[in-house]
């Protein structure tokens, strides 16, 4: 990844160069809003882990890492605030030091706050939420420069709207989130996993990730990320044997870049990520594509069975993970538990699309909802028709952005406003 001059000319994956006829990296709140006002196209990028052109721009390509750094912790409303640019990795590193925590984390801790927000990133865990759940308030510079504040409290069923934004309604320059007391986890690899004993694996912790490769019956790894206070797994566990060292959810990959594993107990951000700072998360070489569907595994993964023999060869690693329903508009977890299906797929994309098109088409009757942030080819009716609150939004976003500022070429295809 590029993060010379104002920001990344390309994304991680390096499968989208980004067309901005300038880069910026303001560094004060006052030239970002000079900037904005003054901007006929803009998007922001966070760290550019995206896989598609969603934060692509014609225009203006603004970096938020120069604002200032601030973090705030606020221990009787039990949030901190903290800088949209700031990376998970880091913030959690700052939490932990004053104790206090993060429910849930994504798979690697590199990535922005509010890029992450913005798509409806997620970890794993029944009982726990994607990130954006957790974010209790938002400042964003809005299309004529001007600084709006909005909180989860006062701002109701709006707030519900902006958070999961797609960058569609400003740039977002703060974030406050909710914080726990900070805790320890342990991490298991667990070999094997039938598939009918799936929803047990994830009813059986904290966070339970489960890798498959599409060509056997049996899901290869289950990665249990237990509360170091909970009873530890049995030695006998869901007909399952225990991994014999540290593994990389890649075959092949470092075990040396994962998190610790092993069932050594550690702090909440060294063990829910999958991926360590400062290390590559996944392979590095790769395209991702991910849908959530409603809880009820059996039935999703069943369906898929039929074009497993095209999944698999162009398939790195598949993920099952659950994610706690929350009431975000155009969260992909909207009022529905999901069980989110995530394809690591190979760098090519010729032959990986149509292998997305057949795993669309074969989720069809479960209403997906795509990872926003990663390659899907869904037609907009489709969309529209897994997110009842999809045309709220449409009309916040014409409230908000009534020019078209901070539109770009993917959202004019998914989410057409007129
Ligand atoms: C190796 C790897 C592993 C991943 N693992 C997971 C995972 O475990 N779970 C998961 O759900 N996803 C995962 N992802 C996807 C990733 O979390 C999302 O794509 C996320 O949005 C990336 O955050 P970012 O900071 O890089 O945002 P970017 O990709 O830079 O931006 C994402 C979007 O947010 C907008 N945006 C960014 N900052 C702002 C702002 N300040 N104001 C307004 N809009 C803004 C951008 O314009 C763009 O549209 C993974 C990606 C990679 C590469």
């Amino acid at each position: 990844m590029s993060t010379a001059g104002a920001g990344p000319r390309h994304n991680w994956a390096g499968n989208v160069h980004y067309a901005a006829r300038r880069h910026h990296r303001p560094s004060s709140l006052d030239e970002l809003r000079r900037l904005v006002a003054g901007s006929d196209r803009l998007r922001v990028v966070g760290t550019g882990h995206s896989f598609n052109r969603l934060g692509d721009t014609p225009g203006e390509l603004v970096s938020l890492a120069g604002l200032p750094a601030t973090v705030a912790l606020d221990e009787d409303r039990r949030t901190v605030t903290v800088p949209a640019a700031m990376r998970y990795g880091d913030l959690a590193t700052w939490l932990h030091a004053r104790g206090y925590a993060l429910a849930n984390l994504a798979s690697l801790p590199h990535i922005s706050v509010a890029g992450a927000i913005a798509t409806g990133t997620h970890g794993s865990g029944e009982t726990i939420g994607n990130l954006a759940s957790t974010v209790a308030g938002l400042e964003l510079v809005t299309a004529g420069g001007d600084l709006l504040t909005v909180d989860r409290a006062a701002d109701g069923d709006t707030f519900a709207g902006m958070v999961v934004s797609l960058g569609a309604l400003g740039v977002v320059t703060r974030v406050t989130l909710d914080v726990v007391p900070t805790f320890d986890i342990r991490q298991h690899v667990r070999l094997g996993l039938p598939r009918s004993a799936l929803d047990a694996a994830f009813a059986s912790a904290y966070s339970v990730s489960v890798f498959t490769d599409w060509r056997t019956p049996r899901l290869r790894e289950v990665w249990v990320k237990q509360r170091a206070d909970a009873a530890p797994l049995p030695a006998e566990w869901l007909d399952t044997t225990a991994a014999d060292g540290p593994r990389h959810p890649v075959p092949g990959m470092p075990a040396r870049n994962c998190t610790t594993q092993l069932g050594e107990p550690g702090p909440w951000h060294e063990r829910l990520p999958h991926f360590r700072l400062g290390f590559t998360p996944s392979s590095g070489a790769e395209l991702q594509s991910e849908y959530h569907v409603p809880r009820g595994a059996a039935a999703a993964l069943a369906a898929l069975d039929p074009v497993a023999h095209l999944i698999a060869p162009v398939l790195q690693v598949c993920e099952l993970r659950a994610v706690a329903a929350d009431g975000l508009w155009l969260s992909p977890n909207h009022e529905r538990d999901s069980l989110a299906i995530h394809f690591t797929w190979t760098a090519d994309a010729a032959a990986v699309l149509p292998v997305v098109a057949a795993v669309e088409e074969r989720l069809a009757p479960f209403a997906p909802r795509p990872h926003w942030g990663k390659v899907f080819g869904l037609a907009p009716a489709a969309l529209a028709a897994a997110w009842p609150r999809y045309t709220d939004f449409l009309d916040l976003a014409r409230r908000l952005d009534p020019a078209g500022t901070f539109r770009t070429d993917l959202l004019d295809h998914y989410l057409p406003r007129d």
